[in-house]
């Protein structure tokens, strides 16, 4: 199976070097040529398996340059029970008679980029012995909070790799900065840029475009890639979950085979709906994806107009991993529906870049239409949810997860559709304990990581192990730049 640039379909390659590379040189994404189909029965047979054989069958069929034995030893390290707190790996738990909840916050740090990332550097190392690449590998990542964290921890001492973390000083929660600040590993850089996070994510952007930089690393024997979720081999792992979830439900006899569903996301950059999209399109049978925004509904309003506009004003909110205008991963969405009409996704693109909106044609407007449902919700509404959720059903859930529940209640009272939904949490409610404690009520906050017991005590949920190991640990970095510093920043780092 080969890899193609969503801006140039002429610029095919393989799943190793499309995963070294992270991006297409011209700016594109790369995506696969054509996805796998699951057999009629490939369910029913990953029904009866663990979810580090469900990972090995499904990545197998995206990765032909990869060994079944090599994608076993990777799943057994990346989803071990040492790195993640609940043995089924990603469990479904159930809210009421037909919704479900899809927990990704076992791994390492709390938040399903470690789904990914705990995957991402044995793939990544893979691929650069098979490409024969004899330089290392300088990870750059902009974060919205959980990323950069996820990758720190996923890359820490990784040999041939070092990883540099840009997050917005003012856009991530205390326990997220800690988190990074505090990140042990000789081969791991972490800087604050004054700003949000499109400014950070942008900033990167360029540094990878910048020819004079390139040309600088290599001379010290690097070469820049990205753990960002446009990545492949940051999208692969994540639709495993999906497929599992299903599984889930099957074994359990929660559904029948062939039974339709629907998922919900609590999206940002797009990465994570679209690995549901790409498991519907393998034959998972998802009726409807439900793609749920805070106060920055870019998406709620492009998937209802049809236009993409990011000209609008930025709001911080208590859900910051999804303070996002510029959804990056819609590319291979427009990619996909354009039935992969890769000079129109540049005509798009290039509109993105230069006047901030662009349109979908109506035939591309009205599958968007067919396969997804959108909506937001604001954080008086968010920490509403978070209270009634704890009340009604004694679950703690964190401010993104609360917003994909809300968006599922209106799109029910919406629709009147009651087919059994997967909701989508994607991080622990203790990365958020100042948000999550006054939705609950509570008013006077403890300081610092005091308030990760203050939460426990107030709920009985303990604390998980990897937030509460933060009380013992002293920062590390301190740095803050301005966007334009960035690049000097980076030569610093690798000093
Ligand atoms: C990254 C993140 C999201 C958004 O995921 P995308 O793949 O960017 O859409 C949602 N919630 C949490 C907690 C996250 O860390």
């Amino acid at each position: 199976m080969y890899y193609v640039s969503t801006r140039n379909k002429q610029e095919r390659c393989t799943a190793a070097q499309a995963i070294a590379r992270g991006l297409a040189s011209d700016g594109g994404l790369m995506t696969p040529e054509v996805f796998p189909k699951l057999s009629p029965n490939g369910l029913v047979t990953l029904r009866d398996m663990s979810y580090q054989q469900r990972a090995v069958f499904v990545m197998n069929s995206y990765l032909d340059d990869f060994t079944s034995s090599e994608l076993t030893s990777f799943a057994a390290k990346a989803y071990s029970d040492t790195k993640f707190d609940a043995p089924e790996v990603a469990p479904v738990r159930q809210v009421d008679s037909n919704t479900y909840c899809l927990e990704l916050w076992h791994g390492p740090t709390c938040a399903f980029k470690d789904m990914a990332l705990q995957m991402l550097p044995h793939l990544l190392t893979a691929s650069l012995k098979k490409n024969q690449e004899s330089k290392t590998v300088c990870i750059l990542v902009a974060t919205s909070g959980d990323t950069g964290k996820a990758a720190l921890e996923g890359f820490r001492d990784v040999d041939r790799t070092r990883i540099l973390v840009f997050y917005p000083k003012d856009g991530v929660s205390a326990v997220q900065e800690l988190q990074m600040n505090t990140q042990d590993g000789g081969n791991v850089g972490v800087c604050a840029v004054l700003g949000n996070f499109d400014d950070a994510q942008t900033g990167v952007k360029k540094l990878f475009s910048d020819e004079n930089l390139r040309e600088k690393l290599a001379e010290q024997g690097f070469f820049l890639s990205s753990a960002n979720s446009i990545n492949w081999g940051r999208v692969l792992p994540q639709i495993v979950y999906y497929i599992s979830a299903y599984c889930d439900l099957l074994r359990d006899e929660k559904i029948q085979k062939g039974d339709p569903i629907n998922v919900c996301v609590p999206t940002g950059n797009f990465g994570n709906i679209l690995a549901a999209y790409y498991a519907k399109e393998m034959g998972v049978p998802i009726n409807r994806l439900i793609c749920a925004s805070n106060s920055n509904n870019v998406l709620t309003d492009f998937i209802s107009t049809g236009q993409y506009d990011r000209n609008r004003d930025f709001h911080n909110t208590i859900s910051p991993s999804m303070d996002i205008l510029i959804s990056s991963n819609l590319e291979r969405m427009l990619f996909a529906l354009s039935e992969q009409d890769d000079a129109l996704v540049r005509e798009y693109m290039n509109q993105l870049a230069t006047v901030g909106l662009y349109k979908v044609s109506p035939a591309i407007q009205s599958k968007l239409n067919r396969i997804f449902a959108a909506g937001f919700c604001d954080d008086v509404q968010t920490k509403r949810v978070i209270g009634q959720m704890w009340q009604e059903h004694n679950y703690l859930i964190d401010p993104h997860t609360a917003v994909a529940f809300d968006v599922l209640n209106q799109y029910r009272e919406r629709t009147g559709d009651s087919t059994p939904t997967v909701v989508v949490s994607t991080a622990s409610p203790f990365k958020f304990c100042d948000s999550v404690l006054s939705a609950l009520g509570v008013s006077e906050l403890a300081q610092g990581t005091a308030i990760l017991d203050q939460l426990s005590q107030h709920t009985g949920v303990p604390v998980p192990t990897p937030l509460a190991a933060l009380k013992n640990k002293t920062p590390r970095f301190n740095q803050v730049v301005n966007k334009e510093f960035m690049v000097d920043q980076v030569l610093e780092m690798l000093k």
